[in-house]
């Protein structure tokens, strides 16, 4: 079974671009707002005035679930697997998943994107700050 594709179109099209160049963009409108998933108006203000802007791919683990059962059969092969939801520092939230183990999960832990492919498809998904390697060895 094949993994489930989003209906991409004109609106939403800059960010799976933007995740194909492995990074995550959220909209912003004039009045600083930042939102996704994409809308053409501004949910706070319902401005139509509304950029794509670059994200730093940083934020943090609000919650959680783990799934013992598959909803769809693409996903029984991955059993268990978390659904995440992470806030942006921008302050956008995403449904993803951390692709780290279930028992290092913690609310409030930092996270940074870890874009994955499905097939052709980039997918947003994080892991745990504490796992990267340090950016700087000392040799
Ligand atoms: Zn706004």
């Amino acid at each position: 079974m094949d993994f489930p594709k989003p209906e991409i179109g004109e609106l939403n099209r800059p960010y799976w671009d933007a995740l194909r160049e492995g990074h995550l963009v959220v909209q912003r409108c004039d009045q600083g707002h930042a939102w996704l998933p994409a809308r053409r108006h501004c949910p706070a203000c319902l401005s139509d005035q509304t950029r794509w802007e670059r994200a730093s791919g940083e934020g943090r683990l609000l919650s959680w679930v783990v799934y013992h059962q598959a909803y769809h059969p693409a996903f029984e092969s991955r059993l268990p697997y978390n659904v995440a939801l992470v806030e942006l520092d921008e302050g956008p939230r995403l449904l993803t998943n951390v692709a780290d183990a279930h028992d290092r999960l913690r609310a409030e832990a930092r996270v940074r994107l870890k874009v994955e492919w499905e097939g052709d498809l980039a997918l947003a998904r994080f892991r745990l700050a504490e796992s990267d390697p340090p950016r700087s060895e000392s040799s």
